[in-house]
């Protein structure tokens, strides 16, 4: 299958080298030239299983095809459980037991595990560029460490990431470079953008991408979506609606392509936190891209989501049908923290600050009278936002093994002004 752009106006791509470029040259971002059909999927199998399946139509005719089940078997080596919740019908898909505890680790893998197959050979190392507002950076960096022939470089907002996120950023060394950005995220996503799509630049130091519009992190994550929905089905005969936690709509668009597939999945909701771009554009305003606001679920501070322009060329850019598909809420700090500490009190739930928006976005569909079997996908474990939610809770949160593992190691990030010249400096370095 052939990639094109959603902004129509580059040459279409082999997947390796629609994966490989992450952006499309004309600053678009690649989308399959048409969707597979959809089909029955078979349950039973595992998430690696699955995943391989479902991304199988995308791989055909590709260099990485014949190692796709490869890929995958490496890349989802950790589960994905669907469990109940405390509340009937209600459950929760926990996507954070992978090496740094939230779902980016199963796109970051994939990712990873694409691009070491698709750089052998090459002598000159492949730079991997992200942006990150917590999570991102964290999982592609323990995904890419030490992997031959890629090096990765990190940007953070200094100050806007949790204590435990920064340190899982500075902690790794040796083929990844952290960079603390005097700045917002929004700014460190502009300034990889700018390298991205900088001839000279790239013309001494290959780049690519490993932000949400990275298609080996996007596609993968239909895996998890897939893999719960048909258990699901199978066990109860009933469709699995979701609400998933969003900032750059890479996750949530996964779970829209993998319905779009044939995956027995009915709604998909999105909960915002106060960054209100796409609750405001699905209540019908035009879609105006804003800065981004600082909140206790800091992995959605996003003003301008990256994936909105997937979406919409999903939907063929017709606004109306978009609106009509998806309601998307947005919820502020007060009530995430409202929410963590009623859940724990209640029902003994600990939910990390971007998951609480999904369970409160849950709570009013319900309470709205909303019926069917809904999960809340669970981006992230709690021990990664200990400062948010062990107050609100009053006791410790345990941490996960991996998670612990990578907090014993010593941490260091290089300090740098939100400016093109800092970045291109330690690209070259
Ligand atoms: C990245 C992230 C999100 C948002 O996911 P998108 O794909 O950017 O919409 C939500 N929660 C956590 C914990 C994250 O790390």
């Amino acid at each position: 299958m052939n990639f094109i752009s959603t902004r129509n106006n580059s040459p279409a791509a082999s997947l390796s080298q629609a994966i490989a470029a992450g952006l499309a040259p004309d600053g678009g971002l690649y989308v399959p030239e048409r969707l597979p059909p959809k089909r029955e999927l078979s349950p039973g199998s595992n998430l690696a299983e699955t995943a391989a399946d479902l991304l199988a139509p995308f791989f055909a005719g590709d260099r990485l095809g014949g190692e796709l089940a490869a890929i995958c078997d490496a890349a989802f080596d950790f589960p994905a459980p669907l469990k109940p919740l405390a509340t009937p019908r209600d459950l929760v898909l926990e996507l954070f037991h992978g090496p740094t505890a939230a779902f980016k680790d199963f796109g970051a893998r994939f990712l990873a595990q694409c691009l070491a197959r698709l750089r052998r050979g090459e002598d000159r190392p492949l730079t991997i560029l992200v942006a990150t507002s917590g999570d991102t950076g964290a999982a592609v960096a323990a995904a890419f460490h030490r992997v031959p022939n890629l090096r990765v470089v990190v940007l953070y907002p200094d100050g806007r990431v949790s204590p435990r996120q920064a340190h899982q950023l500075g902690c790794f060394g040796d083929n990844v470079a952290a960079l603390r950005v005097a700045g917002s995220f929004d700014d460190c996503q502009a300034l990889v953008k700018q390298a991205l799509n900088d001839a000279q630049l790239q013309a001494e130091a290959p780049l690519s991408s490993a932000n949400s519009i990275s298609l080996g992190r996007l596609l993968p994550q239909m895996g998890y979506y897939a893999h719960a929905a048909l258990a699901h089905r199978a066990a109860t005969g009933n469709a699995l609606n979701f609400v998933v936690p969003t900032g750059n709509l890479g996750n949530a668009l996964a779970a829209i392509l993998a319905r779009a597939l044939g995956v027995p999945l009915g709604h998909i909701v999105l909960a915002t936190n106060a960054n209100r771009v796409l609750p405001d554009y699905f209540h019908g305003r035009r879609y105006t891209p804003q800065a981004s606001v600082a909140t206790i679920a800091n992995a959605m501070d996003v003003g301008a989501p990256s994936n909105f322009e997937r979406l919409r060329w999903l939907y063929h850019g017709d606004d109306e049908a978009l609106r009509a598909s998806f309601t998307a809420s947005a919820v502020d700090d007060a009530v995430i923290r409202e929410v963590i500490s009623r859940r724990f009190e209640e029902h003994g739930e600990i939910f990390c600050p971007h998951t609480a928006t999904a369970v409160r976005v849950l709570e009013d569909l319900r309470a709205s009278g909303q019926d069917g079997d809904w999960a809340v996908a669970a981006t992230a474990h709690p021990a990664k936002f200990e400062s948010v939610v062990e107050p609100l809770i009053g006791r410790a949160v345990e941490v996960p093994p991996a998670l612990n593992g990578l907090l014993q190691r010593p941490a260091r990030a290089e300090p740098v002004p939100a400016s093109y010249d800092a970045l291109k400096r330690a690209i070259l370095a």
